[in-house]
């Protein structure tokens, strides 16, 4: 199991026009969007990363979910939740049905939302741990995984995206394409000068 969070970067950058300035910064500067890295005082260009973590992160990850983080007790709402909803499984219960049972047995079992979000519930203590450690825990901001693959330096605006430029991508800001032209054009110039 590997979660890439990156805790600031949350906002949807939309493609279309967009990824069009992005292919033109590419174009003007020469840059090559799988393999090359290029950085200024301007801003950063980066490939997506597709390599393992390389902070340590993911093998802590790992310990953590496989050996570390407890089981859930057999008195846990989850563990008997489990059961139930296998039996009604079992009886090929029809669908409507079988949400009138399972809101009625959480309410019965101490679960006042009923139906809603009963599979997460946990009263033994092993969610709280979890949850815990994965508040505490992340990639380190030097790891491959997680660096941004676009920074535009005089506002910190970060970018990633998933394998090509702005598919899936997220943002630490939100910005309209007019802001984000005026950004890639003066991404352009810095390049353009600094080679000239
Ligand atoms: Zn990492
Ligand atoms: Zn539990």
């Amino acid at each position: 199991m590997v979660k890439y969070k990156h805790r600031e970067r949350a906002i949807k950058v939309a493609r279309g026009e967009m990824q069009d300035l992005f292919y033109t910064l590419y174009d003007r500067t020469g840059l090559d969007v799988h393999e090359d890295t290029f950085d200024n005082d301007v801003f950063t260009l980066r490939p997506f990363y597709w390599g393992d973590c390389n902070c340590g992160y993911e093998d802590r990850e790992w310990d953590f979910f496989e050996e570390e983080l407890p089981s859930h007790t057999e008195e846990c709402f989850h563990t008997r939740f489990t059961v139930f909803e296998k039996e009604l499984e079992r009886k090929q219960i029809s669908p409507p049905e079988r949400d009138r049972l399972l809101t009625e047995w959480a309410i019965k079992n101490g679960y006042p939302k009923g139906r809603y979000g009963i599979a997460f519930h946990c009263d033994c203590g092993r969610k709280e741990v979890e949850d815990k450690w994965i508040a505490e825990n992340d990639h380190l901001d030097i790891c491959s995984v997680v660096l941004p693959n676009f920074v535009y330096k005089p506002d910190g605006l970060e970018i990633e995206w998933y394998k090509y430029p702005l598919r899936g991508a997220k943002s630490n800001k939100d910005i309209c394409f007019e802001e984000m032209r005026a950004i890639i054009d003066h991404c352009v110039r810095s390049f353009k000068e600094a080679n000239e």
